[in-house]
């Protein structure tokens, strides 16, 4: 079976989510704050290898979603902080759907 990819991701202001729908139609609404906690880029990680949740020091929103090539999306938060890129199998690892265990 093919990796799956994003079909669509779609800010949901209200409930301060990012729900993303994928190609093996699993659908998933990622809290802002996971995802900026999970932001995987260096400057939040170091170079330990190991991405590790930190918790987001103040509530943020997610101010751009943008697609980069056909394996991630980078997404630009209200902290200013915008260089994370997240692959999908790492958005897929880590979905917070019952599901998915998360
Ligand atoms: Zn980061
Ligand atoms: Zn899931």
């Amino acid at each position: 079976m093919p990796a799956p990819v994003l079909t669509e991701a779609r800010r949901l202001p209200e409930e301060r989510r990012l729900r993303l729908t994928w190609s093996d139609h699993h659908v998933a609404e990622y809290p802002y704050d996971y995802l900026r906690g999970w932001c995987p880029c260096a400057g939040c990680q170091g170079h330990s290898g190991k991405i590790r949740y930190q918790p987001p020091a103040q509530p943020v929103t997610a101010t751009t979603i943008k697609p980069v090539g056909n394996y991630a999306i980078s997404i630009g938060w209200s902290d200013g902080h915008g260089t994370g890129i997240y692959r999908y199998d790492f958005l897929r690892e880590i979905c917070p759907c019952a599901e998915c265990g998360g």
